[in-house]
C-alpha cells in the first residue's frame, strides 16, 4: 500500500546523514522543514516516525504485531508533503465553508477528500490546526457550546485536496452524529480516506465503537490516528497502541493497518500524517 516511488523512512534517516545535508540545502524543502531536519537525530526520528520510536521500547517478540513500515516515506516525500501544505501565492489554503446538511456542502472543485471524525475532545480541533500550520491564515472554527449546532467544515488545499472537519461525536452530540456524519460518509463518493481519532490516553471508547461499526458497514478505507500521545508515560503509550493495533489487526477490514500516533503540542507524527494525506490524495505520485 506504499505509494509508488516512496522510500525507505526512519533507516534512510539514520544510514544517510548525507540526506539531511542535502535536503537541508536544497530548494524543494521549507524553510520550517530545513529547520526540522537541524534537529539531533534521536529527537528527528520521534517527531517524524513516532511509531518506529515506540518500537524501541518494545519486546522483539511482539514487534511483528505493529504494522510499522507500511507507509515509510523518506524525508524527502515526507518536505515535499509539507511543500503542499505550505500556503503560498500559488496554493492557497483557505477554510471554504459549513455545513449542516450534506446537500448544503460545497460542490468542491477537485474530487479528492479527506475528512476527520473522533469524539468530542478528542483533540480533533488542535490536530487540524498543527496539520495547518504551515498556513497560519487559515482559521479553524469550533463550535463547542452546548446546544449550538455543530457543523462540517471544509478547508481547501490549494488545487491538490479538501479537508472536511467533522462535528464531534459522543456525549453531547449523537443527533449531529447520525445526520450529518453518517449521511455524509455514506454519500461523498469522493472521499479517499477517513482518519478517525482515538485518544491514546484513554484508548478506544464505546463512542468510538459506533463509528469504527459506521466506517466497516459503509466499506469505507480508514484510519486511525492516536492523539495527544505527548500526555502518556512511555510504557502507557506502549500498552494503548499494543492494544489499538490487536484490535485493528483482528477486528477490522477497512482500517489501515498502520497506526498514526500524532501530538498537536508537541508536532510528533504531524509531518508523516501530512505525508500521509498527501500521498493517499495521489499528490506523491
Ligand atoms: P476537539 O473537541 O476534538 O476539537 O478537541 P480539542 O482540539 O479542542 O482538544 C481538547 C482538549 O485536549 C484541549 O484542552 C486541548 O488543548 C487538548 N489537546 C488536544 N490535542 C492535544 C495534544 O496533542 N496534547 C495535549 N497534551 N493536549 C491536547
Amino acid at each position: 500500500m506504499v505509494a509508488p516511488g516512496l522510500r525507505l523512512g526512519a533507516e534512510r534517516l539514520f544510514e544517510m546523514p548525507a540526506v539531511l545535508e542535502r535536503l537541508s540545502r536544497s530548494n524543494s524543502t521549507s524553510q520550517a522543514f530545513a529547520e526540522v531536519l537541524r534537529l539531533p537525530k534521536q529527537q528527528l526520528r520521534k517527531l517524524l516516525y513516532p511509531l518506529q520510536e515506540v518500537e524501541r521500547f518494545l519486546a522483539p517478540d511482539r514487534r511483528q504485531d505493529l504494522h510499522l513500515r507500511i507507509f515509510d516515506p523518506s524525508p524527502e516525500d515526507i518536505a515535499r508533503a509539507d511543500k503542499v501544505f505550505t500556503a503560498t501565492e500559488g496554493n492557497r489554503i483557505d477554510y471554504v465553508s459549513s455545513a449542516v446538511r450534506i446537500d448544503h456542502a460545497p460542490d468542491l472543485f477537485r474530487p479528492e477528500v479527506v475528512c476527520f471524525i473522533g469524539r468530542s475532545n478528542v483533540g480533533k480541533s488542535s490536530l487540524i490546526k498543527a496539520l495547518f500550520s504551515l498556513a497560519p491564515e487559515v482559521e479553524v472554527r469550533v463550535s463547542k457550546k452546548p446546544g449550538h449546532t455543530k457543523k462540517m467544515n471544509f478547508f481547501k488545499v490549494g488545487k491538490h485536496f479538501t479537508v472536511v472537519d467533522m462535528p464531534g461525536y459522543g456525549y453531547r452530540a449523537p443527533e449531529d452524529f447520525v445526520d450529518m456524519v453518517e449521511t455524509y460518509l455514506k454519500e461523498r463518493r469522493n472521499l479517499k480516506r477517513t482518519f478517525l481519532l482515538v485518544d491514546s490516553v484513554v484508548g478506544i471508547q464505546k463512542t468510538d465503537n459506533i463509528a469504527i461499526e459506521m466506517c466497516e458497514e459503509f466499506a469505507l478505507p480508514y484510519v486511525i490516528v492516536l492523539t495527544k500521545i505527548d500526555k502518556s508515560s512511555k510504557g502507557h503509550l506502549l500498552k494503548q497502541v499494543l492494544q489499538i493495533q490487536k484490535f485493528v489487526n483482528t477486528k477490522t477490514q477497512g482500517c489501515f493497518p498502520q497506526l498514526f500516533p500524532v501530538s498537536a503540542v508537541t508536532f510528533s507524527g504531524i509531518h508523516l500524517l501530512r505525508c500521509f494525506i498527501a500521498s493517499v490524495t495521489g499528490n506523491l505520485d
